[in-house]
């Protein structure tokens, strides 16, 4: 596979807003975006880090996989992203060499980007995502 960084880190949280102070005012990032994913009942918000960004997920309803997933472990880290040039091939290749998947093809997550999950069975205990170079780091 040809993961080229770190894209993003997912963080599971129960609100943004109560992040803000932390993530602006200490540490000096600007949350350059805030989306409402409708399909994953989550809302996000980015903060630029270099190449990487930090992902705040924030459920919007009870039916979450953000929701189940602070209810049973607590906020925090939640999955780790790869930048790929290819979603789909990167996939295949996964597939290939007997990885889980939980997206047989690319869909489409924040920000417009390709995205797919590998479960995380096969990736050493880390929720994986596989997503397509974003344009803000070219
Ligand atoms: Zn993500």
């Amino acid at each position: 596979m040809e993961i080229t960084h770190i894209e993003h880190l997912g963080i599971a949280v129960k609100s943004i807003e109560a992040c803000l102070p932390y993530y602006e005012g200490v540490l000096g990032l600007t949350c350059y975006n805030i989306e409402v994913v409708e399909d994953q009942k989550v809302k996000t918000a980015f903060f630029q880090v270099g190449q990487t960004k930090i992902e705040l997920l924030e459920p919007t309803s009870e039916e979450s996989t953000i929701a189940k997933f602070i209810e049973k472990k607590g906020e925090g880290i939640h999955h780790i992203a790869f930048a790929v040039p290819s979603v789909g091939e990167a996939l295949e290749e996964a597939a290939s060499k007997g990885v889980q998947l939980i997206d047989k093809a690319p869909r489409k997550g924040a920000e417009g980007l390709d995205i797919a999950f590998l479960h995380p069975k096969s990736t050493c205990s880390v929720l994986t995502e596989l997503c397509m170079k974003g344009k803000r780091e070219e």
